[in-house]
């Protein structure tokens, strides 16, 4: 597009806001070739929720602005199917396996299922495929000859239940989340209710290996130098965010609620290995919130996936829009009517691409101020990701109607699109009901009329399999393509 291939202006270098350092600085890269980032991803045991994507979609803003920056992009993201306990201190059952069992499949068929599922969610909201997605089960090795080099440099111990990280030993342990070792297990043992192996010598402490259990076998479990086991949770981002970005790299990015204990682990176990520092840039993502205020969690089972929000009539890209609606660093608040309005703004958009693109030769009374716009979008987006300023600069563009010279507002608008990744050029598509469709639906009518609940029931098994999910409204019938 040719108002973006332009290079940022001087003026306004990337910035981006450091957890580590919790400053907002210039991101320089390690090497100006080739970006490195790595992102946590799924644990593949059920559904990714819409909250989940905030933060996928958070990073694939971050990608695509590092990429309109001009830099190549090296993109990881990580696949943890095994060994990935119930609790987030990693603590409790193996989340696959309580998926297989709950399913009756075996902990390989769940994990691929919901593996791609997640990727075909991911890319209905635009999100872009990573460079590397590596699966933790293929990097079992890797993991085991990294906590030997653990083990050489003498940070490990083993108990009955595996080999375990002492926390003491790093001097710096804690520094992403700006508390000191001492500190950190001061307030964890204040606040903490999980039940820890005793013969921890530090609260802090983590398992690098798990031994199984002795009673019985485990679904997934593998040899290693120090007993049969799977390895804990944390062990797998370090492993293979080194194999594939080297021992220290740029970015790495995750949900707010990692920097405690995963990203605080991962940092520890990297650097006491390397004896380099691990990451230079460390990226989080906000929640996205429920009414209650409260985080969406799978591990409570009451979520709501990107098929939900299709099967109520939305556009999953009207969900992207509601995220940027607000700073990936900001909680965003989750209601059906933000998702509405969120909808209802997209696709004023788009028909408003539609009625420029029928009328592209149409001049303003003068001529759109492209440059002054550019180095907006430019100021907004390289100001740590400012999505609701690209989105206040688009409105300000679709609402100037009298003054643009039509082309050129086209393609801005298009050009913005790289990194709203919205669709904006898309039709927006006013379907017309098949006849055969409009008879069923009189047919259900006419059976509810008569409180026939199984022939209405029945009408709508039919409709739905032709594709078209019916929604009884106070109203009416509503209808939408499946
Ligand atoms: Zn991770």
């Amino acid at each position: 597009m040719f108002a973006l291939r332009a290079k940022a202006p001087r003026d306004s270098l990337l910035k981006i806001f450091n957890s580590l350092t919790r400053k907002k600085k210039v991101f320089t890269p390690i090497n100006k070739q080739e970006v490195s980032l790595y992102c946590c991803g799924p644990t593949v045991y059920w559904y990714a929720h819409i909250g989940n994507f905030r933060t996928y979609i958070f990073e694939d803003l971050l990608r695509r602005t590092l990429e309109i920056n001009g830099f190549k992009v090296k993109h990881v993201l990580n696949i943890t199917d095994v060994g990935h306990l119930t609790s987030d201190a990693d603590t409790g059952e193996d989340k696959i396996e309580v998926g297989a069992r709950r399913e009756n499949k075996t902990v390989w068929e769940i994990a691929e299922h919901y593996t791609q599922t997640f990727f075909e969610d991911a890319e209905k909201l635009n999100i872009q495929k990573p460079t590397i997605i590596c699966k933790a089960t293929d990097h079992i090795t890797d993991m085991i000859k990294l906590i030997q080099r653990l083990e050489k440099n003498g940070y490990t111990y083993t108990i009955d239940d595996g080999v375990y990280f002492n926390t003491s030993k790093l001097k710096d342990y804690g520094k992403l989340i700006g508390m000191n070792f001492k500190r950190l297990n001061e307030t964890l043992k204040a606040g903490t209710r999980v039940e820890f192996n005793p013969q921890k010598v530090n609260i802090t402490d983590f398992g690098l290996w798990r031994f199984s259990p002795k009673d019985r076998k485990r679904l997934m479990e593998w040899n290693s130098p120090w007993g049969d086991g799977f390895p804990g949770w944390h062990i797998e981002c370090s492993a293979m965010s080194i194999k594939y970005l080297g021992e220290t790299f740029d970015l790495h990015c995750g949900g707010i609620d990692h920097p405690p204990i995963h990203h605080t682990n991962e940092i520890a176990q990297s650097e006491a290995a390397t004896g380099k520092k691990f990451v230079n840039y460390w990226l989080h993502g906000a929640f996205l919130t429920f009414g209650s205020k409260k985080k969406m969690a799978k591990s409570q089972g009451d979520i709501l996936t990107v098929q939900n929000l299709i099967e109520r009539g939305f556009d999953p890209l009207a969900y992207r829009y509601l995220c940027l609606t607000a700073h990936y660093r900001s909680q965003l608040e989750f209601t059906w009517e933000n998702l509405q309005a969120a909808q209802n703004a997209l696709y004023t958009l788009r028909e408003h691409m539609r009625r420029l693109s029928e009328n592209l030769e149409r001049k303003g009374k003068k001529t759109l101020k492209v440059k002054e716009y550019v180095k907006n979008f430019f100021k907004a987006v390289n100001d740590d990701l400012n999505m609701p300023k690209i989105l206040t600069l688009v409105w300000k563009l679709v609402r100037n109607e009298m003054e643009m010279n039509n082309r050129e507002k086209y393609e801005l608008l298009l050009a913005f699109d790289k990194i709203l990744a919205i669709d904006i050029a898309r039709e927006v598509t006013t379907d017309h009901l098949p006849l055969k469709i409009e008879e069923l639906i009189h047919k259900r009518e006419r059976a509810r009329k008569n409180q026939d609940w199984k022939t209405a029931d029945e009408l709508r098994d039919e409709i739905k399999k032709h594709g078209y999910l019916l929604e009884d409204t106070s109203e009416g019938i509503r209808w939408r393509k499946i």
